[in-house]
C-alpha cells in the first residue's frame, strides 16, 4: 500500500463553470484496467457547471449544502448531504450550488474508451435556467 500524494486545489475553469468552483483530486486514474477518478468539488453560492455529459456516467455524493442537478427536460433534483445523484452515460446535465449556500460534493466517474473524452463540455447554463432551478428547488419539499 501507499499513502497517496496530495494535490494542490485547482480552480474550475470559467470555460466550464460559472462562479467560484474549487476541485481537489482524491483518486487519480491508476494503470489499466482501472478507470476510476474521484474529486471533491466545492461551489461558492451561485456557482455551477456548464451543461455537459460523461461518457461512463457520473455519481455525485453530496457532503455539504444543497446540490441542484438539472437535465435537459427541466427536471431539477435537489440533494442534501448524504444523498447521491447518478447521471447515466451521455446524459446532458449540470450541477451546482444554490444561490445562498456553499455546496460540496464528491464527483466519481470512470474514464471513457479510447479518444472519447470522459467529459463532454457544452454551453453555459443560462441565467434564466439557473434562476428557475433555484425557484423550482425552493418549492420542493425537503428530501428525506
Ligand atoms: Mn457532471
Amino acid at each position: 500500500m501507499n499513502l497517496e500524494p496530495t494535490h494542490p486545489t485547482g480552480k474550475g475553469s470559467s470555460d466550464w463553470f460559472t462562479g467560484d468552483v474549487y476541485v481537489d483530486s482524491i483518486a487519480t486514474r491508476k494503470p489499466e484496467p482501472s478507470r476510476m477518478a474521484v474529486s471533491r468539488v466545492r461551489f461558492a453560492p451561485g456557482a455551477h457547471t456548464a451543461w455537459h455529459s460523461h461518457a461512463q456516467g457520473q455519481t455525485l455524493h453530496i457532503t455539504e449544502g444543497i446540490a441542484l442537478v438539472g437535465t435537459r427536460d427541466g427536471t431539477v433534483i435537489r440533494a442534501v448531504p448524504g444523498q447521491t445523484v447518478y447521471t447515466p452515460p451521455g446524459e446532458e446535465h449540470w450541477h451546482g450550488a444554490t444561490t445562498d449556500l456553499f455546496m460540496e460534493h464528491l464527483a466519481m466517474l470512470e474514464d471513457g474508451d479510447g479518444p472519447e473524452p470522459t467529459t463532454v463540455w457544452l454551453e453555459h447554463l443560462s441565467d434564466a435556467d439557473y434562476a428557475a432551478a433555484n425557484q423550482h428547488a425552493a418549492n420542493e419539499p425537503a428530501a428525506d
